[in-house]
């Protein structure tokens, strides 16, 4: 129910908070980008190229343009016509075909898992610079002010850290998202760390992925 006159509302000034401007790397990879990268790292600059010639399932020749050290398909069906030679054009050599296409599929392979491992060392990146800033110190003291200086965890010692329950707005945490902690039992809940870094943090890294093809 509405209680307060829309004209009262109007004239009262609308308090925002300022959004901290932490910019996250974003946690989705376009395959698009992969793509590309694979491709260009298997671009085909030899120099040996040349029609040759393959059977349709109906046994009639058809040709195209193969490279002769990597395998590359370098054209769609030629029309006859424009094929100089044909009776003594070479077999296209599927085998060497195939194996380009399957260290495509690698290449690709090794490409996204590359994306990826750049993509989480960029995050972590933005997070030390953060972890360094102004603005964490300021959340960190309004935190540890909340919690009256005495752990959340054990309301016994002294809070000297704070602790992220989930990195969903890491850079413009919502409080409740964070709690003082003293570090007994800080180390509780952080047992194991990857890379130096809580669990959690790595865990919500895994989010990164490629998306699209
Ligand atoms: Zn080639
Ligand atoms: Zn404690
Ligand atoms: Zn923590």
């Amino acid at each position: 129910m509405e209680t307060t006159p829309n004209a009262l509302l109007g004239a009262m000034p609308r308090q925002r908070r300022l959004r901290r401007e932490w910019h996250f790397p974003s946690l989705d990879i376009d395959s698009r980008e992969i793509s590309a990268e694979a491709a260009r790292l298997r671009h085909c600059d030899h120099l040996r190229r040349e029609p040759r010639v393959a059977l349709q399932s109906d046994g009639k020749p058809f040709y195209r343009i193969q490279c002769a050290d990597c395998g590359q398909k370098l054209s769609h069906s030629l029309p006859h016509s424009s094929v100089p030679n044909r009776e003594r054009c070479p077999q296209w050599n599927e085998e060497l075909y195939q194996r380009r296409l399957r260290e495509g599929v690698d290449a690709y392979g090794q490409c996204r898992e590359a994306a990826i491992a750049r993509r989480k060392a960029e995050w972590r990146a933005v997070y030390r610079r953060y972890l360094a800033s102004a603005d964490w110190q300021s959340v960190r003291q309004r935190v540890l002010k909340r919690a009256g200086g005495i752990c959340e965890g054990c309301l016994e010692a002294p809070a000297r850290e704070v602790h992220h329950k989930t990195y969903a707005h890491v850079g413009d945490e919502l409080l409740f998202e964070l709690v003082a902690i003293c570090r007994p039992c800080h180390e509780r809940l952080h047992p194991s760390a990857t890379n130096g870094y809580p669990e959690l943090l790595e865990r919500h890294l895994e989010k990164v992925h490629v998306h699209g093809g």
